[in-house]
């Protein structure tokens, strides 16, 4: 087994920069406004999107040690470590939330995972919610077979991810006045607001109901980088009831979208950010001549 560093990574030949793609969308344009897409959706076939940018350095630092992580049944998080251990040579052990899934046959996102060579474990949902409590955690890491392993946080986000994702805004840096991207645990927006350059701003639209993010990226950040940086707001309003929660409009909006510019969208995440993007403009929240720059951070599963 390859212990993975930064000449694995390249052997895997990522997309980087990964494309800025300028649209032409009449609901941008009637506003004078550009819209582009950073497309990190197309920085790996496998590891996909920001997942590359959180996970990559993670990996160097596990230095071919067992990747342990949590996350939910359809978790686009899981299956990119599964699919970055197989590249990299990392073995890795999912955690999933939900013990009665272990009775039933496995979902497409998890066969993904086990096809990636993923061992999962699966714990009762109060248990889950406690995981990061150091007793919980190592009786959870103990159960799972993963003592000693590298453990990676839900969702990806540690100070190395966002480290990572730092890069992102650095490779928009004058090329835009707004950057917007989807957010779950915030790790992507924490990282690209301190990437990008003087003037610019970034637009987070958390996906999560409930409000907590704005601490959570300002903690991010503190980790990170030892303070708070860069310009960044969160808007609140596009969640659509929650994590994979969606609406008929919501999905009418994502397959519109998909025919007018050709490009595939992500339904947890994307979707929420486009939708959010064109309700914005609409409103005048953008000045006119304003260029805005949509992160596509990642691609849909199973298509
Ligand atoms: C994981 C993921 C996100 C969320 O990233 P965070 O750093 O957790 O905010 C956004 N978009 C896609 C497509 C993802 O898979």
């Amino acid at each position: 087994m390859t212990s993975p560093d930064a000449s694995n990574l390249a052997a895997l030949r990522p997309r980087l920069p990964s494309p800025l793609q300028e649209v032409t969308d009449d609901r941008f344009a009637r506003r004078g406004v550009r819209l582009l897409l950073k497309r990190d959706d197309l920085i790996h076939p496998e590891l996909v999107g920001n997942k590359w940018r959180k996970l990559a350095p993670n990996l160097i630092a596990a230095a071919g040690r067992t990747v342990v992580t949590f996350g939910g049944a359809y978790s686009n998080h899981l299956r990119a470590t599964a699919a970055a251990g197989r590249l990299l040579g990392n073995p890795t052990i999912g955690i999933v939330r939900g013990q009665e899934l272990a009775d039933r046959p496995l979902n497409p996102s998890l066969a993904r995972c086990v096809a990636d060579g993923m061992r999962l474990h699966f714990v009762d949902r109060t248990t889950y919610r406690r995981k990061s409590e150091p007793e919980t955690q190592a009786g959870l890491l103990r159960a799972a077979g993963a003592e000693g392993a590298y453990v990676v946080p839900e969702g990806g986000s540690n100070a190395l991810a966002v480290r990572g994702c730092r890069e992102l805004g650095e490779e928009l840096r004058g090329q835009a006045d707004v950057v917007a991207l989807a957010c779950g645990t915030g790790g992507t927006l924490a990282g690209l607001a301190a990437g990008l350059g003087p003037g610019q701003r970034a637009l987070g639209i958390p996906v999560l109901k409930g409000g907590f993010l704005a601490a959570d990226v300002e903690r991010l950040q503190e980790q990170a980088f030892g303070e708070r940086r860069g310009d960044w707001a969160l808007d609140d309003r596009f969640h659509f009831g929650g994590y994979g929660r969606t609406t008929a409009e919501l999905d009418a909006f994502a397959k519109d979208f998909e025919e007018r510019h050709e490009v595939a969208v992500e339904r947890l995440y994307v979707a929420k950010l486009l939708y959010g993007l064109v309700v914005m403009v609409e409103e005048g929240a953008f000045g006119k001549g304003d260029a805005v720059i949509a992160v596509v951070t990642g691609a849909p599963f199973g298509r």
